[in-house]
Parts: C-alpha cells; structure tokens; sequence
C-alpha cells in the first residue's frame, strides 16, 4: 500500500481501506482548491494499483467492509480499468460492503448510462459529488467547470444506476456578493439533485490559490461568519430532499451539527438560530481545518 503526497478523504471514510488508484484531480481548476494543486494528474499503473489492493487484502482482507476510491475525481477512470479494480477489491476483500470515490458531474456525465450501470453492478455504490453551490454565477466564478443543470444531469444518471451520492456545498462561495444566491440556488439544488448524504463545509481562503489572488485585487471578499450561519440556515430551511442524512462535521465548519432531512428539519434551524443568538458556541477558529 504506497501513497504518493498527502491523501484526502471524506471524514466518512475515516474507517474505510484507501486506495489511490489515480494522483490527482483531472479538472483541477476550481479557484479555492488547493489540494492537487502541486499534483499533475495521472491514473496510476493499473498493476501498481492492483498490488496494491493484493496488500492490503493479505493484510487486512477480512476486517475492510469499505474502500475508498482516491484521489480527486477517480470516477474519471475508464471502465476497463474500473473494472479490474473492483474485481480485485472484491476478491481481496470478502466482506466488502461498500466502495465509493469522488466524481464530478463533468466525469459522471461523460460516463454512458450503461457503464455507469456496469460500475454500480461490480460494487461501485457511492460517489461523493461537490457542486459547492447551486448558482450559475457562483459556479463560473469558482470555475467548477459544470452548472446547476449538468449537476442534475449528474445525479439523476447516477440515480438510474442504482448508485447512491453524497454531496457537497461549500458555506461562503459565492461571497458576499452572491451569498443569499448561492445559499437558495444550492437549496434548489439539493432538492433536485436528491442526494442520500448531504455535507456543508466551510469556504477558507487558501494563500496561493485563484480566489486568494482575487480576494487580494479585493475581487471576492468573504461572507462574515454571521453571514455564512445565514447561509447554512436558508440551505437547511428551503432544501428538500426525499431522506438526507446531513452533516457539518467537516473540520471547517464553525457549527457541527447532525441529523436528517427533512425529518430534523426544525431542530437543525433550531440551532442555527441559537448560534446566531450568541446561545450555542461556535468551533474557535484555532480549532478549525481544512
Ligand atoms: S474537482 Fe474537486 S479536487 Fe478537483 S479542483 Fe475542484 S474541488 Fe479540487
């Protein structure tokens, strides 16, 4: 099991087997990210790959139930490839329940329906998708280089196959400019695209990436915290998904909170409230993360 440069996961996957099938992300230009910033993107030699996953299932093969599919779009990967991997992951590992990795609607859409159908059949469950909002403007700005309608596009050819999505909408993208946009357009965004997961994270503004160069030509200024409570209440008060599970566990966030929508609805809101009202602390920011 060798990996190359730091490894990024979703916090769900804490206790999953991590596989970097590819190195880096193949988009790679939206303006806040920085994680492969210094990684040009490559899918990995399939048989370092496939060694790889005969290692860990020598080692650990009974105990991993999850594996995680990195880095930062490895939806991009083509089926032959796909396959051969969940094909060993399989065999490596006998109690295998879920195999999941981050996609993109632009990766996701340029899969035919019926290779997406063959990856959920070879154990493909689950893909972690991150619109990071659910306006039109917002999303040229942070160049995601996809819109709202191909990220419903997106879900719904993920939904006909059978495979269930986590999404991801980052607090504060819009700035303050576009903030009450950006909070109702990644609501109606929710609702449309229906997610089975859904997780709020943070925006920080990273020395070194695109939207630091803006905020520095005083381009993009970033919503207060206030602002990005405001924010997080109008997702969770106008979003309506059929059965989310929701988080804001993510470390960047300044309100950790949990549960389900709709059913948790009014709890949620609840709290948001109380941190608005100076009544719940919030996160100190030391204590934050990317
Ligand atoms: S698609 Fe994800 S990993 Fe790739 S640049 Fe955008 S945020 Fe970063």
């Amino acid at each position: 099991m060798r990996y190359e440069d730091t490894i990024y996961r979703p916090p769900s996957e804490a206790k999953s087997y991590i596989l970097q099938a590819t190195i880096g992300c193949s988009w790679n230009h939206c303006t806040y990210c920085d994680m492969y910033l210094a990684k040009k993107f490559r899918v990995r030699e399939l048989e370092e790959t496939l060694a790889d996953v005969r290692t860990a299932g020598a080692t650990y093969g009974d105990e991993v139930r999850k594996v995680f599919v990195a880095d930062g779009d490895a939806l991009v990967m083509d089926l032959e490839h796909w396959q051969a991997i969940l094909d060993a992951c399989r065999a490596a590992f006998p109690r295998l329940r879920r195999v999941s990795a981050y996609a993109t609607a632009i990766n996701l859409n340029a899969k035919s329906e019926a290779e997406l159908q063959r990856l959920r059949e070879l154990g493909l469950s689950l893909l972690y998708i991150g619109p990071e909002t659910g306006d039109d403007a917002t999303f040229k700005r942070i160049a995601k280089g996809a819109g709202f309608d191909d990220h419903v596009t997106a879900a719904q050819r993920a939904r006909t196959a059978g495979m269930a999505l986590s999404a991801i909408f980052l607090l504060g993208a819009g700035g303050t400019e576009r903030s009450e946009e950006h909070a109702r357009g990644s609501a109606r965004l929710v609702t449309e695209m229906d997610p089975e997961f859904l997780s709020l994270l943070t925006l920080t503004v990273i020395p070194g990436t695109p939207i630091a160069r803006l905020q520095a030509r005083g381009g993009f200024e970033l919503p207060t915290v206030e602002g990005m409570l405001r924010e997080l209440r109008t997702i969770v008060a106008l979003a309506k998904p059929t059965e989310a599970i929701f988080r804001t566990n993510h470390a960047s966030n300044y309100l950790p909170l949990s549960g389900r929508l709709p059913r948790d609805r009014q709890r949620i809101v609840a709290a948001v409230d109380g941190a608005l009202a100076g009544e719940i602390a919030l996160r100190p920011e030391w204590a934050r993360g990317l």
